[in-house]
């Protein structure tokens, strides 16, 4: 069976991890087989835009943004990652809905807290999660419904092809996981805003629940099971 290779289009570390791992689990549990690259394979640091209105707008648009940084760059960097002159570019896009605030953070999850003092940059996670705990202070416990939703774009690359078309074969795969927002912060594992984030049929947060619970049950497991299915179905053919 062929290896394909499969670019992980995120800068977050944390997001690189857990889909390895979901990647390496699920790979096992279905017919396929990945090789799996992050952007540190790359020689030079991308930048990586989002420029959309929804989780999958931007999710699109990162597939899209290190695109066309390969094309700026000359063909070669993209034989480095892809030797056999084919293979995947997979992004996600992520974030946290709280009903009591209209759905915010939203595509804004990851500069919540920066947002507020007008910068474009990212916040840190504990920033992020002081800001969620102002924002519901006055909110009680039943009414701190909320949701994590992950929506990932997969872009088939073929080295000679060009922008336009390797852009038409992008399949997209969502997930969502639903549960409520705590009063404080609890837990040590996972990131962003794990430590607030309590899934639904469980009384602890992401963070306390673990990597494995958490990677049985996410928003990102979801979307990822699904491309799985997708890619298995797209390999046998
Ligand atoms: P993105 O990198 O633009 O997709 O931003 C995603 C942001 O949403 C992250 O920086 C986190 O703040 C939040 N987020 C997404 N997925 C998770 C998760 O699994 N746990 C906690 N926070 C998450």
């Amino acid at each position: 069976m062929e290896e394909k290779t499969i670019l992980l289009v995120t800068q977050n570390q944390h997001k690189v991890e857990e889909i390895s791992a979901m990647l390496s689990r699920l790979a096992t549990e279905s017919t396929s087989a990945f090789r799996i690259l992050s952007l540190k394979a790359l020689s030079k640091v991308p930048l990586i835009l989002e420029k959309g209105e929804t989780f999958r707008e931007n999710s699109f648009s990162k597939n899209a943004s290190l695109l066309s940084w390969f094309f700026s760059q000359g063909i070669e960097e993209l034989w480095k990652v892809f030797p056999l002159g084919r293979g995947y570019l997979l992004s996600d896009d992520s974030g946290l809905e709280v009903d009591a605030l209209g759905g915010a953070p939203g595509i804004y999850s990851a500069r919540y807290a920066a947002l507020e003092s007008g910068q474009q940059s990212n916040s840190t996670d504990s920033s992020n999660n002081a800001k969620l705990l102002r924002d519901l202070e006055e909110v009680p416990p039943c009414k701190r419904n909320a949701r994590f939703c992950c929506v990932l774009a997969l872009t088939e690359v073929e080295v000679n092809a060009d922008m336009e078309d390797l852009l038409e074969r992008t399949e997209f795969f969502e997930g969502v996981c639903e549960g409520k927002i705590d009063m404080e912060p609890h837990g040590k594992n996972g990131f962003g805003y794990d430590p607030l984030f309590i899934p639904e049929g469980y009384q602890v947060s992401f963070a306390e629940l673990g990597e494995d619970v958490k990677n049985h049950i996410s928003h990102r497991s979801r979307a990822l099971r699904s491309f799985v299915q997708f890619f298995a179905q797209l390999t046998k053919n």
